[in-house]
């Protein structure tokens, strides 16, 4: 039998399918989509961001999201383009990619950034989204590690040491706090 701590357990693991819809954590611009998907995506963002807001998890989880880990989904209130916003304005960059807090990453089990870019050079002409098909995970993750794989050989060839200093706690919050986005809801 098993026995679910409600207390504790963070929400996500409950809505697993909310949480790792592709359209949460990746959004589609507001012309691409009806007025009335775009409704249902805001309705469903919202119910996710009062959930995260909620967690007791919440502080720990979007530090290790932002300065850690590169996770995919939807997480501590954020989609993956604000972290990224987040990233660049704390002037830091995530190494590896993790799994996602509170439940599985998108697909499964973790993907390395290796086996990605072996997946890339053993099939050059393939479209992200094949590459996704391929090793089962979404399309926004591979061109993630695509994303990383141009800053790393741009890092090489400038020759910069990026061993940047960790921000705080503190310094992660205001960032969040100037998102657009952490105030949905
Ligand atoms: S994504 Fe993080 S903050 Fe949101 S419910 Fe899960 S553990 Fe909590």
């Amino acid at each position: 039998m098993t026995i679910v701590d409600e207390m504790t357990t963070p929400p996500c693991i409950f809505e697993p399918e909310v949480f790792h819809d592709e359209n949460l954590h990746n959004p589609p611009a507001r012309h691409e989509v009806s007025a009335a998907e775009w409704a249902q995506l805001s309705a469903k963002r919202a119910s996710a961001h009062r959930k995260c807001a909620g967690c007791p998890l919440m502080v720990d989880c979007l530090y290790r999201a932002v300065v850690e880990v590169d996770v995919s989904g939807f997480v501590a209130c954020t989609s993956e383009t604000d972290r990224h916003r987040m990233r660049a304005e704390l002037g830091i960059q995530v190494a590896q990619p993790a799994f996602a807090f509170g439940g599985a990453r998108v697909g499964g089990g973790p993907l390395s950034h290796d086996a990605v870019m072996s997946m890339r050079h053993a099939y050059p002409k393939d479209t992200c989204g094949q590459l996704a098909e391929r090793l089962d995970c979404s399309t926004s993750t591979i061109k993630r590690h695509m994303r990383r794989a141009r800053e790393m050989k741009k890092d090489a060839a400038s020759g910069l040491a990026s061993i940047p200093s960790l921000p705080t706690i503190d310094d992660v919050l205001d960032c969040f706090d100037g998102l657009e986005s952490s105030q949905v809801a």
